[in-house]
């Protein structure tokens, strides 16, 4: 199995790492041409305007939802979520526009800028998922056939899958719990 990791900007390096731990190859992705052959897609954390932009002047927006309606499965965490929503709430870049969900960027604010919290996610096992938040956004709506794998304890959305598509708020690539990235690996075998 051959997984890529947009390495555009932001925190590739960290899903490469866990990828590999995991046993499978992991490739960072730059070019249009590098997603050829890929059987999934990471988009990571970072800054989900630089990222677009990148994504934009590589040619890689278009080839990228091309692939996803081929088929090819995607997992994104926070500004890769937003990258994947259909809409946010502060949009000043052209995302994939994937998921229908609709989003808000930097969504909790100063006083909780980065935190760290236990999650209870509905498809992992009894133990609690770490949940890494750093400027995250969160998922305001949720449309269609989403669905929604964890929530704050105040009932906030920041885990949801749509078909092959996969988006969390959070960064499950700077913990050492790698069920996430496992999830994603059997979402893309057919397992889940
Ligand atoms: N605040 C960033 C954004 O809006 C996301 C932060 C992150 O990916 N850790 O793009």
């Amino acid at each position: 199995m051959k997984i890529g990791v947009l390495a555009s900007q932001g925190a590739f390096i960290e899903h490469i790492a866990k990828l590999r731990e995991l046993g499978v190859e992991a490739v960072p992705v730059r070019l249009p041409e590098e997603l050829e052959g890929l059987d999934g897609l990471i988009i990571p954390g970072g800054e989900s305007t630089s990222i677009g932009r990148l994504m934009r002047d590589y040619r890689l927006t278009q080839a990228i939802r091309d692939k996803v309606k081929d088929g090819m499965p995607v997992f994104g965490t926070c500004a890769g979520m937003i990258l994947m929503a259909r809409k946010s709430s502060d949009a000043n870049f052209e995302s994939l526009g994937l998921m229908d969900i609709t989003v808000r960027r930097n969504a909790f604010g100063r006083q909780r800028e980065s935190f760290e919290t236990e999650l209870d996610v509905s498809v992992l096992d009894e133990k609690p998922f770490p949940g890494v938040f750093i400027r995250a956004p969160l998922i305001e709506k949720v449309n269609g056939t989403v669905e929604v794998l964890a929530r704050l304890a105040d009932g906030t959305i920041v885990a949801v899958r749509d078909g092959k598509m996969l988006a969390l708020a959070f960064h499950p690539e700077l913990t050492d719990d790698p069920r996430f990235h496992q999830y994603f690996l059997d979402m893309v075998s057919g397992r889940e």
